[in-house]
């Protein structure tokens, strides 16, 4: 990523929304007393969800919410990285393309003339693309949404000039930390945590449901194995596949996972 501001006094922050839910935005905006501790130390220039409205402003750090779907939103990513020191992609969306990228890979053009009595007032692009696609993003926070904590610690790592740093380990690890009963041990549940990055605080597990793998591919996430368990325990190769092939479906990872099932020995 660029170099962080050294020793920042003020941080110059925009956070701008492309093809999303705002759910991610709302993260930041829920922080609650924490956010107006931080509005003593950031500039927020422009937020449109908050008030502040200046998109075409030099920031230190732009935060992006939401997924490139439109040829309006292709410009606008790349008018923001050319006025923004530090871009950081927020969310499924942002990092992954986000659940509207089911449609790649679809006729997106004959579900639109299917849904809509003039199509042609529709601007879609065929595909949904993470940011990451159309810049350089300096980092990328995932989950759908992201989460506050999340959010504070990057803002608070800019602040003190280090550069920000995310959990990358699996789900398992924080649900194990907590002391919570697997729900794939315990109830024969099938579960995403093995293969999913934490930092939610294995927020599903903790409410005895599974995960479904919203904050996307943990590093070293071992598909293949989970894979077969989800087979041992039942699952049908389309199950497998949906599995993988949801929020984050176009995560390289989950997006390999569901090939290989696809075209392996589980079908
Ligand atoms: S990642 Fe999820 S919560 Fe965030 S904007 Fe996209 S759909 Fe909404
Ligand atoms: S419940 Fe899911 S996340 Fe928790 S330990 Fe079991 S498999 Fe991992
Ligand atoms: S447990 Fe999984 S699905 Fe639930 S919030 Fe965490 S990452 Fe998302």
């Amino acid at each position: 990523m660029n170099a962080p501001v050294k020793n920042p006094v003020r941080l110059r922050v925009a956070v701008h929304k492309f093809s999303s839910c705002d759910g991610c935005q709302l993260a930041l905006l829920n922080l609650g007393e924490d956010l107006l501790t931080l509005a003593g130390r950031i500039d927020l220039v422009h937020f449109a969800e908050a008030g502040p409205l200046d998109p075409d402003t030099d920031v230190d750090v732009a935060f992006v919410e939401g997924s490139v779907s439109t040829p309006e939103d292709l410009e606008r990513i790349q008018h923001i990285r050319q006025h923004s020191r530090l871009l950081i992609a927020i969310g499924a969306c942002a990092t992954a393309g986000g659940i509207q990228a089911l449609r790649n890979g679809a006729k997106g053009a004959e579900w639109v003339a299917q849904i809509y009595s003039h199509p042609e007032a529709i601007a879609s692009l065929e595909r949904s693309t993470p940011i990451s696609s159309h810049v350089k993003v300096d980092f990328e926070l995932w989950g759908c949404p992201v989460s506050g904590p999340q959010m504070l610690a990057v803002v608070n790592s800019l602040l003190l000039g280090v550069a920000p740093r995310d959990n990358a380990d699996k789900v398992c690890t924080e649900c194990k930390r907590q002391g919570y009963s697997c729900v794939m041990v315990t109830r024969g549940v099938p579960c995403m945590g093995p293969v999913t990055r934490a930092s939610c605080g294995a927020l599903c597990p903790s409410l005895g449901r599974d995960c479904y793998g919203c904050y996307g591919p943990a590093e070293n996430a071992n598909t293949d194995a989970l894979a077969a368990q989800f087979a041992s325990q039942g699952l049908t190769p389309q199950a497998i596949v949906r599995r993988f092939q949801s929020i984050n479906s176009q995560a390289p990872v989950f997006l390999a996972a569901a090939d290989k099932t696809r075209m392996s020995g589980h079908e």
